[in-house]
């Protein structure tokens, strides 16, 4: 099987207003425009991606998404065999550097194809199950501290019993949110925080004290995400587990934290890590140097989500105490898939087929809102 052709199909698609996001990378823009991919084979296989990068997280905006996928990574890629993952992931990095969501979204729909091809799911060729339910926790936006509550307050009600709490901006509403969203949830659900490397260390250690009564779960990013020393000092400086995200990117950077003893988990997903392959070889990482990983977010639509969720099932080295961010199609107001993935309870399951068991809708949203 070879691959003929890579489709891109821009897509736009509103958030739910009540969670809009804020954090110390600023606000999500209300509208998200992901990059899905229709991988083309000799077979008539069709296998999908998803790419979600954007212009402030990771500096892959649709445009150039779609400018790094249809013009450096299709024409690397057609030829190859889309079950050679590595190979395929190999021609993607000797094409262009960087852009990891972009070649996330073809490297996932490989794997789809390879997996519907020869009847068998992600999972399965991720090594099978270990888990069939996924726990995942909510994330609470960095709103003032009552809005911040009423939607932990919202999320419990979803059945979520894990969350984290956007910091990172303004010290002392920091604080603030953080104690109105412990206050509003009640001493049984799991609070962590995610300061998106908004604090120097010095005020990581001062929030840690402030809201030592608080029960923290974890601290997530307290540093910017170079700053690995400060990270180690912080983490020596409290008992609370620290979580590298947008300090780790590659196996290579995960080793960087790993030196430097800067945290307990890692924060991966296979958009960040540049696909299925790479993120399962940083859980690889970080699981052999005595540290655990969780599953990150860049709000992802349900194709996307789907590749997590068979990572979250297929890794042992994932964590089972800290809920993964599977969330993305809750924040939207559709999804991209029919049917959708089962967020529920405060588990993630579904996508039980062949390949990431997910198919594209027939009507894609291509403009929601019109584009102008
Ligand atoms: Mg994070």
């Amino acid at each position: 099987m070879r691959i003929t052709r890579v489709e891109t199909i821009p897509v736009r698609i509103p958030l739910r207003r009540e969670f809009l996001m804020r954090s110390a990378h600023g606000d999500t823009p209300p509208v998200s425009t992901p990059v899905l991919v229709r991988l083309h084979t000799d077979a008539g296989v069709v296998g999908v991606g998803e790419c979600t990068g954007s212009a402030q997280w990771s500096g892959e905006p649709q445009n150039v998404a779609l400018t790094v996928i249809g013009e450096h990574l299709a024409p690397a890629v057609v030829g190859a065999d889309p079950g050679h993952t590595s190979q395929v992931a190999a021609r993607m990095a000797a094409a262009i550097k960087g852009h990891p969501f972009a070649k996330s979204a073809v490297e996932m729909a490989c794997w789809d194809a390879a997996g519907k091809a020869t009847g068998r799911s992600v999972v399965d060729m991720l090594g099978g199950p270990c888990r069939e339910r996924v726990p995942i926790k909510w994330s609470v936006s960095a709103r003032p501290p009552g809005e911040a509550a009423a939607i932990a307050r919202r999320a419990v009600a979803m059945g979520f019993t894990m969350m984290k709490v956007k910091t990172g901006l303004d010290l002392a509403t920091d604080v603030e949110r953080v104690r109105a969203v412990r206050e509003a949830v009640g001493p049984d659900v799991r609070v962590g925080i995610d300061c998106n490397g908004g604090w120097t260390a010095r005020e990581a250690l001062s929030a840690a004290r402030q809201l030592d009564d608080c029960d923290l779960w974890f601290i997530e990013q307290p540093t910017h995400p170079r700053d690995l020393v400060g990270m180690a000092e912080v983490r020596r400086g409290v008992a609370t587990p620290i979580m590298a995200d947008e300090s780790v990117w590659t196996a290579e950077d995960a080793i960087a934290v790993i030196r430097h003893e800067a945290a307990d988990i890692i924060s991966v997903y296979p958009g960040k890590n540049g696909g299925i392959g790479p993120c399962r070889d940083i859980v690889a990482v970080a699981q052999a140097a005595g540290l655990t990983c969780v599953l990150g977010s860049n709000l992802e639509l349900g194709v996307a989500s789907a590749a997590m969720l068979a990572v979250a099932r297929a890794l042992p080295g994932l964590s089972d105490e800290i809920g993964h961010h599977i969330i993305g199609p809750l924040y939207h107001e559709r999804d991209v898939i029919a049917p959708p993935l089962k967020l529920t309870d405060g588990h993630a399951t579904g996508a039980d087929g062949s390949g990431l068991g997910v198919e594209l809708m027939a009507d894609l949203p291509l403009t929601i809102p019109p584009s102008e």
